[in-house]
């Protein structure tokens, strides 16, 4: 399991599964969990007993790493809090993933020539006048996924309430790929 960074959006569930992994698979060996040292301070304050470090066998998100079949390297994007991109490549696959993020060059070498990039559009419309910049809009992830020659693109992290097609429609007009809303159960097929 891997989390990008510590804020609740992104890891309040991992607090969950691990209550329901210690007191109904007590047994089990531990779940890995790559992660940032913030994630695992919040999972502690979220239940500090048993502490999640029984439950997962955490390792710091920065370094590369081999996970499983994958190759795992990480990329520092801008955010509120440490947030990791993340880019995992088998041979012939890649999927790279921003996690939150704003506009940064450093998207570009994320999504480099990645079949599926995962991106963070949580704005619509033009990019807001104001720095430092923490979240993207949906024409901002089309752009850099442009840019890093990404096969693929799912939007992700809409504003609740946004209509996605809006937001699928505004990343079109900088990516020349095709480019997907997520959806809560979506399943996509990687290759072959
Ligand atoms: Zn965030």
């Amino acid at each position: 399991m891997v989390v990008t960074h510590e804020h609740p959006d992104h890891c309040a569930d991992v607090s969950a599964l691990g209550r329901a992994r210690a007191y109904g698979l007590p047994d089990e060996p531990r779940i890995p969990l790559h992660c940032t040292p913030g994630t695992v301070r919040r999972l502690e304050a979220m239940e500090p007993r048993p502490h999640p470090t029984t439950i997962f066998d955490v390792s710091d998100l920065g370094p590369p790493r081999e996970v499983g079949p994958f190759r795992m390297t990480t990329f520092l994007l801008p955010h509120h809090v440490p947030n990791y991109g993340i880019r995992l490549s088998a041979p012939g696959l890649t999927v790279a993933y921003t996690g939150d993020s704003g506009p940064s060059p450093i998207l570009a070498e994320l999504a480099r020539d990645a079949d599926l990039l995962i991106a963070d559009a949580t704005l619509q419309g033009p990019s807001p006048d104001e720095t430092p910049r923490l979240v993207s809009t949906a024409g901002e992830a089309g752009y850099w996924a442009e840019r890093g020659g990404a096969r693929r693109l799912l939007l992700t992290h809409f504003w609740p309430g946004s209509d996605r097609e809006i937001s699928v429609t505004e990343a079109r007009e900088e990516f020349r790929g095709e480019v997907l809303a997520a959806e809560e159960g979506a399943h996509l097929r990687l290759a072959g």
